[in-house]
């Protein structure tokens, strides 16, 4: 039997709940589906330091709390642990089809967000779960006094390298270039502290060991010199891939397979709005996720109000 709602919104990050929270409050009828648990990308982040309102910071985890209950106190159905496979577009309706079942509505959020990327290196699948993680608030507690390595420069690569320092008894961040993507107050912090060790110019090439991750070998960008640097963990931090596999051609692609839309969030199917990370834009923050969610239920608000 399908499930009819005049909205769905896919995805329960920061985007997807503040999407979720507008449609309610403007009185249509809107259910939330997401894979894991509601909260998204933001639940692997031990500390926020940049969503206003909170000048003390807060963690990730609290923080996303406090958006679901919002969006469930606003009377938002949210269906966890339920993947998308597959939407289509029929008779001016979305047929969303989920591992378990199958819902049709007027209007559709896309706010799928991104995971990691991966290295493609040698024992990057091999060593996953043995020394090898993208999330080091899950798995940050494994470490304490051993020796890390994080891959990358960003935001993502220097904000947790620097909460492992506190668990760690060193960090290596091994970067590809000789300065760092990440917002210059992450950078200062990081330099300053005496676990971390930059690796500069490098790229990874293997990682190694018996039962544990043991070694991540790198390659010195210029000399292409290799070296093995002992190591009890790998920490991966090289970007983040969209998550958009399930729509087919409902949707146009960048060429790193991010969304394109207008001004408005649209895309070139009429009721389908996207929303935070997973589109085409500049700045992926849970603040722009957040004004992304409320643009995109106010436009489909508006295109749902002119169907009916
Ligand atoms: P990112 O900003 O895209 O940074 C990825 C880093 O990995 C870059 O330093 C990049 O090097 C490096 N890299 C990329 N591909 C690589 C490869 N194949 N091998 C080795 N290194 C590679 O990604 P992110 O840090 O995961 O962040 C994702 C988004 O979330 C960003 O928009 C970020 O601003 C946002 N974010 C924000 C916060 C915050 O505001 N507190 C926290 C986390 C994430 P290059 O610098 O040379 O390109």
């Amino acid at each position: 039997m399908t499930e009819s709602h005049e909205a769905i919104v896919i995805g329960g990050g920061p985007a997807g709940l503040t999407a979720g929270i507008y449609l309610m409050r403007a009185g249509i009828d809107t259910l939330l589906i997401e894979k894991i648990i509601s909260g998204g990308t933001p639940l692997n982040s031990w500390n926020i330091e940049n969503y206003p309102g909170f000048p003390d910071s807060i963690s990730g985890k609290d923080l996303m709390d406090r958006f679901t209950a919002h969006a469930k106190n606003t009377g938002l159905s949210i269906k966890e642990f339920s993947e998308v496979e597959d939407v289509s577009y029929q008779n001016q309706r979305f047929i969303i089809k989920t591992t378990d079942a199958l819902y049709e509505s007027i209007g559709l959020i896309i706010a799928t967000g991104t995971e990691p990327a991966k290295m493609n290196i040698p024992g990057e699948n091999e060593y996953a779960g043995r020394g090898i993680s993208y999330c080091a608030t899950c798995d940050g507690a494994f470490f304490r006094n051993l020796v890390v390595a994080v891959i990358g420069g960003g935001d993502a690569a220097i904000e947790e390298g620097l909460s492992l320092a506190n668990i760690a008894k060193k960090v290596y961040v091994i970067h590809r270039r000789h300065a760092l993507r990440a917002q210059k107050i992450l950078q200062e912090r990081a330099f300053k502290n005496d676990r971390m060790e930059f690796l500069w110019n490098k790229i990874p090439i293997k990682i190694g060991g018996k039962d544990q991750v043991e070694y991540i070998t790198i390659e010195d960008t210029k000399t292409k010199e290799q070296t093995d640097i002992s190591t009890d963990g790998v920490f991966v931090y090289i970007g983040a891939r969209p998550n958009t596999a399930f729509l087919g051609n409902l949707i146009d692609r960048d060429e790193a397979g991010f969304i394109i839309t207008d001004e408005a969030l649209s895309t070139k199917t009429s009721g389908l709005y996207i929303a935070g990370d997973v589109r085409k834009k500049t700045l992926r923050q849970i603040s722009t996720a957040v004004g992304d969610g409320a643009l995109a239920a106010v436009n489909l608000e508006r295109y749902i109000l002119g169907q009916k």
